[in-house]
């Protein structure tokens, strides 16, 4: 399965994020592929709106993992730009948050990606111009 939504602005992507979590009902999992600057953390942030979360998000570059509240449940939000090896994934319990059933978001997720379940969605986010942004989506 595949769907492709472009974006213009930031307050657009806003807009999709919603629309995004509803297509995707069922899953909890999200791995956001893209390069600096694509919109990871941006979408991330409206994703975590939709889902009722009125913390602050942040890209977790140093800490690896924040966590966020929302009605209902948690957010864990992954950044594991900074990570080298998969063993490091073990050391920071990332299985636990995986198997928790709480939602996690997930930058740069190419170190993890052997060990994501198969109902991972994979976002994938490019740039084509200055502010439009393609972001597809694939799920087994
Ligand atoms: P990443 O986490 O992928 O490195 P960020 O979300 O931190 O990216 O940054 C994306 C940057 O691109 C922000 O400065 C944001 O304002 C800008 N931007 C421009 N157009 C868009 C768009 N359509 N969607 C998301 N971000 C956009
Ligand atoms: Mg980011």
């Amino acid at each position: 399965m595949q769907k492709v939504w472009e974006s213009h602005s930031v307050q657009e992507t806003a807009v999709l994020a919603p629309e995004i979590i509803n297509f995707c009902k069922n899953r909890r999992i999200f791995a956001i592929f893209g390069d600096l600057g694509a919109g990871k953390t941006t979408l991330i942030k409206a994703m975590c709106q939709s889902l009722g979360s009125a913390d602050t998000v942040t890209s977790p570059t140093f800490s690896l993992v924040n966590e966020y509240l929302r009605p209902g449940g948690k957010i864990f939000h992954f950044d594991l730009y900074r990570l080298k090896q998969p063993q490091e994934l073990r050391e920071i319990g990332f299985g636990e948050y995986i198997d928790s059933d709480e939602y996690v978001f997930i930058e740069w997720p190419e170190l993890a990606e052997a060990i994501l379940p198969s109902e991972t969605v994979k976002l994938e986010l490019t740039h084509s111009g200055k502010d439009t942004r393609n972001i597809s989506l694939f799920y087994a």
